[in-house]
């Protein structure tokens, strides 16, 4: 027994794509593909990879806002994957969402304290008697006085947004918070304040966050541990400081190039990733990243990596460091 939280295991997401006259041709977009992590209450799991590699997919496929086509989604032992719609409704308390653009979620002609208590009367959380109490100290717990409460969305400013969208998400006390690009739009004064909001919320709930992020400077201030996606998988998971200090797959290594170093004598004299991410329709053969990694090999072009285990993690499945890459395996470099 792992004692996770969160248990993914090979999820899977296709969406069929309709085309042509009369919409009669399919093609299948594999947009999430046999990714597997776990996740430990109270710690961040960062996910990274490029706009369009499957992240947020990924996400909504976790809570099931995306229908997965095949995989399991385990919190706290139950498979969500097999809930019927009665019993899914009931689980999705213990299951949020905190979107980048929280304006957009927020219902433009309801004020602050129906939005707060929407959740807590669908949910039935607390007594009637005590949900607007409930809506105060959620509004101070985020920051925000309790005059917010008469106020319309439009009348904040985005970090204040966003400040509401995390009290709407902790209204209903959920075990997981899936955080998708939920500082991405905000200036970086106001992306740290609530990077140290959700850090608190934390601390103090033991809520377990599954951020997603195209910031690897974010990822690496908030997680735990870190999944690197490419066209749909998992290419490398690891504790965030090995990650970071000794990336294994070309891709992790590109990455984390890309990101403008404090001190530019630094140097590792890798290789930017180059070329942009192939059409998912039509994925490469072999290992997914060949056509544009620095290091590829022949065997890359035709045989699809295995997952390798890089250390001795001894059975703490949050300290494993898995790779996806041909360089790695025993069998092909002995060859
Ligand atoms: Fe590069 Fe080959 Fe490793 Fe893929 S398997 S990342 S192409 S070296």
């Amino acid at each position: 027994m792992s004692g996770a939280l969160l248990r993914v295991e090979n999820l899977s997401k296709h969406f069929v794509m309709r085309g042509g006259l009369f919409r009669r041709s399919a093609s299948v977009l594999p947009a999430v593909e046999n990714v597997s992590f776990e996740l430990h209450s109270g710690r961040t799991f960062g996910l990274v990879g490029e706009s369009g590699c499957g992240k947020s997919t990924l996400g909504r496929a976790i809570l099931r806002l995306h229908e997965p086509t095949s995989g399991r989604v385990l919190l706290d032992g139950t498979d969500i994957t097999a809930l019927n719609a009665r019993q899914l409704k009931r689980r999705r308390k213990d299951m949020q969402i905190i979107f980048q653009d929280p304006y957009a979620s927020l219902s433009p002609r309801r004020t602050i304290g129906q939005i707060l208590r929407e959740p807590l009367d669908l949910h039935r959380i607390g007594p009637t008697s005590a949900r607007e109490a409930r809506v105060v100290e959620l509004l101070e717990r985020v920051g925000l006085g309790r005059d917010a409460r008469a106020r319309y969305p439009h009348e904040f400013s985005g970090g204040q947004r966003q400040r509401i969208g995390i009290a709407r998400a902790l209204a209903v006390e959920p075990r997981l918070i899936i955080a998708d690009e939920a500082v991405s739009a905000l200036d970086v004064s106001v992306q740290s304040q609530v990077l140290n909001l959700l850090s608190d919320l934390q601390k103090e709930f033991g809520v377990a966050f599954v951020f997603i992020s195209h910031d690897l400077a974010v990822v690496q201030h908030v997680s735990h541990q870190v999944g690197v996606m490419y066209l749909g998988e998992l290419v490398e998971v690891a504790p965030v400081e090995r990650i970071y200090a000794r990336p294994a797959h070309p891709y992790t290594q590109a990455l984390l190039d890309a990101v403008p170093a404090p001190d530019p004598t630094r140097r590792t004299g890798r290789v930017a990733v180059r070329g942009d991410v192939p059409s998912p329709l039509s994925p490469p053969s072999g290992c997914p990243f060949h056509t544009r990694c620095p290091q590829v090999m022949p065997v890359c072009r035709e045989r699809v990596p295995r997952s390798m285990i890089l250390n001795d993690p001894q059975s703490d499945s949050q300290a494993v460091h898995r790779v996806r890459c041909h360089l790695h395996d025993p069998e092909i470099i002995k060859t």
